[in-house]
């Protein structure tokens, strides 16, 4: 057995503009690139040593440390050295977040879509969303910033589709002081669920009119001009801690990822971006020897990126798009912040694994909503996202790009119940036009009102009690025990 101590490597991160390649220490906060605007990714200029630890020993001590109780260990950063290797481990925030169930599809459903696949419930991460995976990590830099340059107060922002806002709010009302949250979100465009939780968390919510485009520009300036610690996915610690995702797929598969296919919805594109990132590290470091094939899904109500590798591999534009209405809200995004991260982990991913390797889906917001109800009719707990996902699933094999002898996982990005009313709105076939989804009959289902509230009037308890026993008999045709 591996001893599971807090581990002593550190490493040195730095800043990389993907627009102009200048590099920037780690140690400060950065969004983007002061030269020309690019979005950075972090990168380890330390990473060759782990090199010195072969494959097979990563393996055993990323399993040893399944079994820790060593807090700091036991979510993300179950692979530490693999993330951001500089926190020490007092600065790290574990509330729970990562290391979220697998969950294979069962037999019937596997027979109705023709495929064997299984779903990753990251809406069981703390605030229902994989979004808590970031966050533990770009909240565990904030920590490690305050402590070094002794800070005395932080003003957290983020704008939000509605799920960013939620863990912001949660990881800044846990850490506490030096840190203060604002959230802004767009106002009637977050799930009454989704909005409870920065208000219940105690952030102060600011509610803009327009869609999450529009909150990202004010966030934008906010971060250019004064000092907040912005929180949105340009955020690069953020991608880090996202990562910890693909790692967890390959764990669970024992590390073989051969004849896998990860399906991703991509909104802002900073979860594909670090799906990517992680396994080309689980590669580089021999720690899985093939890399999985990856299938970004994009509603056809938001979908630059499948766009732009629609077009002929020469002549690829990419054209921000005007979003309509989508049921996977929380991608519902028409000028996704991390795109330049996905077109260079992409040209990466495929030149070491083929064209193949990695693919863009689009979907209908129909196909969505059925694939959604279809899922969590069989025991699922997918939120539209995590259905739109599945929608891709069927899209790819409609296409003839999934083999017989392959597997996919799924991303349930978020709990079910924080999309609950797109579920209403389909099972009373209320959509507003714009969605563009009627319900189908056989995926309704409403509450049957077994009594009217007058057959109460004059009854003893006991005596309704065996009125409404009776209603259920006749209901269900029940017939009775033999004695
Ligand atoms: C944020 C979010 C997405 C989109 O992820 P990106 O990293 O922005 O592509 C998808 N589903 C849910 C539930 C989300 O909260
Ligand atoms: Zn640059």
């Amino acid at each position: 057995m591996q001893d599971t101590t807090f581990p002593s490597y550190r490493g040195r991160l730095d800043y990389v503009c993907l627009g102009c390649g200048a590099r920037r220490s780690g140690e400060s906060l950065h969004y983007t690139c002061p030269d020309c605007g690019g979005v950075f990714l972090l990168e380890n200029t330390d990473f060759a040593t782990l090199n010195q630890t072969k494959g097979p020993e990563w393996r055993d001590i990323f399993d040893a440390r399944a079994a820790t109780a060593h807090v700091a260990l036991r979510g993300i950063f179950r692979y530490y050295e693999l993330l951001a290797p500089i926190f020490d481990e007092e600065d790290i925030v574990y509330l729970g977040e990562g290391i979220t169930p697998i969950v294979e599809a069962s037999g019937k459903l596997k027979d109705e879509i023709g495929c064997e696949f299984a779903y990753k419930n990251d809406g069981q991460n703390p605030s229902a969303s994989f979004k808590d995976r970031g966050m533990a990590c770009a909240f565990s830099y904030l920590k490690w910033l305050c402590r070094r340059n002794k800070w005395d107060e932080v003003l957290t922002v983020c704008a939000s589709t509605g799920d960013t806002s939620a863990a912001a709010a949660l990881y800044a009302a846990y850490v506490g002081k030096p840190l203060k949250s604002v959230v802004l979100l767009p106002k009637g465009k977050v799930t009454p669920q989704q909005l409870s939780q920065p208000l219940g968390s105690g952030a102060l919510v600011l509610e803009i009119p327009g869609v999450f485009d529009d909150c990202m520009k004010v966030v934008e300036i906010l971060a250019e001009k004064y000092r907040v610690a912005l929180l949105n996915s340009k955020n690069s610690w953020r991608i880090l801690g996202q990562e910890s995702y693909a790692l967890e797929v390959a764990q669970w598969y024992g590390w073989d990822l051969s004849n896998h296919c990860l399906f991703v919805p991509i909104g802002n594109a900073g979860n594909i971006t670090a799906i990517m990132s992680a396994c080309l590290k689980m590669q580089a470091l021999g720690i899985v020897s093939e890399l999985p094939r990856i299938f970004g899904v994009q509603s056809e109500h938001a979908d630059p990126v499948w766009r732009y590798y629609a077009q002929p591999k020469d002549a690829r534009h990419f054209e921000p798009v005007a979003v309509t209405d989508s049921v996977a809200q929380a991608a519902m995004i028409g000028n996704p912040v991390s795109f330049p991260r996905v077109r260079s982990l992409a040209e990466r991913y495929c030149a070491l694994a083929g064209d193949r390797a990695f693919q863009v889906v689009q979907v209908t917001e129909q196909q969505i909503m059925d694939a959604m109800l279809t899922a969590n009719r069989n025991g699922h707990i997918a939120c539209t996202q995590g259905g739109e996902c599945l929608a891709g699933l069927m899209q790819a094999k409609a296409l003839g790009l999934i083999g017989k002898n392959e597997h996919a996982v799924l991303d349930a990005t978020a709990h079910s119940l924080k999309f609950a009313d797109f579920q209403q709105k389909y099972f009373t076939d209320s959509f507003a036009p714009s969605y563009g989804v009627r319900a189908k009959a056989e995926l309704i289902n409403a509450p049957t009102l077994l009594l009217p509230s007058e057959a109460r009037e004059g009854l003893e308890d006991q005596a309704f009690a065996r009125l409404a026993a009776e209603a259920v008999v006749q209901k269900l045709g029940l017939s009775p025990k033999e004695s």
